[in-house]
C-alpha cells in the first residue's frame, strides 16, 4: 500500500471486521472473505453471523426502543446526533469511498460523490427530525378535539443490496433515526464494510447503544431470518423482485410487519426529435453506464422518435465509445468493475441473448480485458422489439436497448409496457409533451431533460412491481411512523345513562 496515500491501491491483506450489537463490536467464528471485483485480491473479511447473533441484535434494538433512550429525545436532540454524523462522514469521506470502491468495484471518484450525497442525507434527516409533526382537528365541534400523533413504528429491519451499499443505506438510516425508530441492518454479504464503518461514525456522533445494530452474513440465512422475525415491526428491503416477494410472504407468515420495498426497474428514457439531441445522448450514455448499469434507476430502455433515431444512435455510440472503463481506484475511471461474478455472467448472457434474438449491436457487446477483475463495455442494441428478453428483463448491467416511436401516444404506451415503474425520463423542448409524458408514465421518479438528478429532500420509490412505500425526505421519515388519533372530550360528558 502507498504509505503517503493509503487509498490509491488495494490493501496488501484483507481487513477483518466484527459485527455490531448493542454498542459493542463482537467477533464470530466463521468468516466470509471478499475479493475486490476490480482487482481479484482479498480486501475484507466479515463474520458469518448466526441466527442467535441476529436474535441478540433484535433484542438490543427492542430494548433501546422500549426504554425510549432514542425516541424519547427531542427532535433537536436526534437531529444533533445526525448533524454530528454528517460532520464525521465529511472527515472520513475518502476512507469510506475507498472501501466502497474496493468491495463494489465502482470508480473512486463516483464513490466520493456518493459519500457527499450521504452527508446531505444526514443533514436533511436532521432537519426532518425537528420538523416531524402530526396534525389536529379543530372541526369536531365544541365538545371534542382531535389530535393525530406520529409515533415511531418501532424496530426496523433493513436489508440493503450490493450495488450502492453506502448510498442506499444512507438514503434510509438518517430518516429511520429521525423518526425515533431503532434498527438492525443486514448488508449484502459481499459489500458489508461501509455499513460497519457507519457504526463507528454513529457511535462517535453520540447515538445511544442498541439503536443501530449490524449483522453480517448471507441473505439466504440472515436476511431470511430477519424478514421472518416476529419482533421486527417494519422491514425495509432493497434488491431483487424475487426476494422482495419472499419478504412479503415472510411478513404475512410471521407478524404482518410493515414493508418498504424498492425492487427492480426497466426504466424508459424517451427522446423526442425536438430535444437537444447532444444533451439527450449524453444523458442516455450516463443513464445506462453509471455504476456499470447496476442501478435500479438505470435508463435501460431508449425510446427514441423514429425520425431522428439513426442520427441519435450515431451520437450515442460516439459518446459511449469515449467512456473510460478502468480500475476503480484510478481517479479518471468512469465505469468500474461488475460487482459479482454471478452478475457478470448474467449480463454477458443477456448480451448473447440480444444477439441471438436478432437485435443489432451498435457498440460494446462483451467483456473488457484489463488483465485482472471483471469489466463489461457499455453496450447499445438497436432494432429491439418489445418482446425480446433484453427489452423486458432488468439486466442490471451497461446494456441499453433502443426502440423507436412515431407519436406521443406510442411513446407513452411503450414506456408503460413493463411490469416495473421505478423511474423514467423525457427529453423534449416542448412543454406540453414534457408535462403530458410526465403525468402519464407510471413511475415513482421522473426526470425532464435530465437523469438521476435530485437530492435527499425528494422521495424515492416505485410504482407497480418496483415496490411499496417511499424513502428519503419527510415522506421517508413518515414511512417509519404510524399515526394515532387522540380524541379529547372538552367539558362535562353528555351521559348515555340518564
Ligand atoms: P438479492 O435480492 O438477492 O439481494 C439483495 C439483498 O437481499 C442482499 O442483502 C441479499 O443478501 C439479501 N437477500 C438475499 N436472499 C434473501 C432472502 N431470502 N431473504 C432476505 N434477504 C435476502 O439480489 P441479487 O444479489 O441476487 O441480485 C439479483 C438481481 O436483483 C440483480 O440482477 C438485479 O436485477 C436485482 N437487484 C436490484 C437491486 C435494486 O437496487 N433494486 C439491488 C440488487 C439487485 P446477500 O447479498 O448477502 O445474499
Amino acid at each position: 500500500m502507498d504509505q503517503n496515500n493509503p487509498f490509491l491501491s488495494p490493501p496488501t491483506a484483507a481487513r477483518t471486521f466484527g459485527f455490531f450489537v448493542d454498542g459493542q463490536w463482537r467477533e464470530g467464528g466463521e468468516h466470509f472473505e471478499r475479493a475486490s471485483p476490480g482487482h481479484g485480491t482479498p480486501v475484507t473479511r466479515t463474520v458469518r453471523c448466526s441466527v442467535d447473533d441476529l436474535n441478540a441484535a433484535v433484542c438490543a434494538a427492542r430494548n433501546a426502543f422500549e426504554d425510549r433512550r432514542w425516541s424519547g429525545l427531542s427532535g433537536a436532540g436526534r437531529g444533533g446526533v445526525l448533524l454530528r454524523a454528517a460532520e464525521i462522514l465529511r472527515r472520513r469521506r475518502d476512507e469510506i469511498a475507498y472501501w466502497e470502491a474496493l468491495e463494489n468495484g465502482k470508480p473512486i471518484a463516483q464513490a466520493r460523490g456518493e459519500i457527499d450525497h450521504c452527508i446531505a442525507c444526514f443533514e436533511v434527516g436532521a432537519g426532518a427530525a425537528r420538523m416531524l409533526h402530526g396534525d389536529s382537528f379543530n372541526s369536531l365541534g365544541d365538545d371534542l378535539f382531535g389530535m393525530v400523533l406520529r409515533e415511531p413504528i418501532g424496530v426496523v429491519g433493513l436489508i440493503t443490496p450490493w450495488n450502492f451499499p453506502f448510498l442506499i443505506l444512507c438514503e434510509r438510516v438518517p430518516f429511520i433515526l429521525a423518526s425515533g425508530c431503532t434498527m438492525v441492518v443486514k448488508p449484502s454479504e459481499v459489500t458489508s464494510a461501509t455499513t460497519l464503518l457507519l457504526a463507528e461514525v454513529l457511535t462517535e456522533a453520540g447515538l445511544p447503544a442498541g439503536v443501530y445494530n449490524v449483522i453480517t452474513g448471507s441473505g439466504r440465512v440472515i436476511g431470511q431470518a430477519l424478514s421472518e422475525h416476529p419482533d421486527v415491526d417494519m422491514l425495509s428491503f432493497t434488491g431483487s423482485t424475487a426476494v422482495g416477494r419472499s419478504c412479503v410472504h415472510a411478513a404475512a407468515d410471521s407478524n404482518f410487519k410493515k414493508l418498504g420495498l424498492e425492487l427492480g426497474g426497466k426504466n424508459p428514457i424517451i427522446v423526442f426529435a425536438d430535444s437537444d439531441l447532444e444533451d439527450a445522448a449524453d444523458g442516455a450514455a450516463f443513464g445506462i453506464s453509471f455504476n456499470t448499469g447496476q442501478c435500479c434507476v438505470s435508463s435501460s430502455r431508449l425510446i427514441v422518435e423514429r425520425s431522428v433515431a439513426a442520427e441519435f444512435e450515431k451520437l450515442l455510440v460516439e459518446k459511449m465509445k469515449k467512456i473510460r472503463v478502468g480500475d476503480p481506484l484510478d481517479g479518471a475511471t468512469q465505469v468500474g468493475a461488475i460487482t459479482t461474478e454471478a452478475q457478470n455472467a448474467t449480463i454477458l448472457d443477456y448480451i448473447a441473448r440480444g444477439k441471438a434474438d436478432g437485435a443489432t449491436l451498435l457498440t460494446g457487446g462483451g467483456a473488457v480485458d484489463l488483465g485482472r477483475g471483471q469489466y463489461i463495455a457499455p453496450t447499445l442494441f438497436s432494432g429491439v422489439s418489445r418482446d425480446m428478453a433484453i427489452a423486458r428483463d432488468e439486466i442490471f448491467g451497461p446494456v441499453l436497448c433502443s426502440m423507436h416511436f412515431d407519436t406521443v401516444e406510442d411513446a407513452i404506451q411503450l414506456a408503460n409496457d413493463t411490469v416495473y415503474g421505478l423511474a423514467a425520463s423525457v427529453w423534449t423542448k416542448n412543454i406540453d409533451k414534457a408535462l403530458t409524458v410526465s403525468r402519464r408514465v407510471r413511475a415513482g421518479r421522473f426526470w425532464v431533460n435530465t437523469i438521476m438528478a435530485g437530492g435527499p429532500e425528494m422521495p424515492l420509490g416505485g410504482f407497480k412491481q418496483s415496490g411499496w412505500g417511499r424513502e428519503a425526505g419527510i415522506y421517508g421519515v413518515e414511512e417509519y411512523t404510524q399515526v394515532k388519533s387522540v380524541h379529547v372530550e372538552i367539558g362535562k360528558r353528555t351521559h348515555w345513562i340518564a
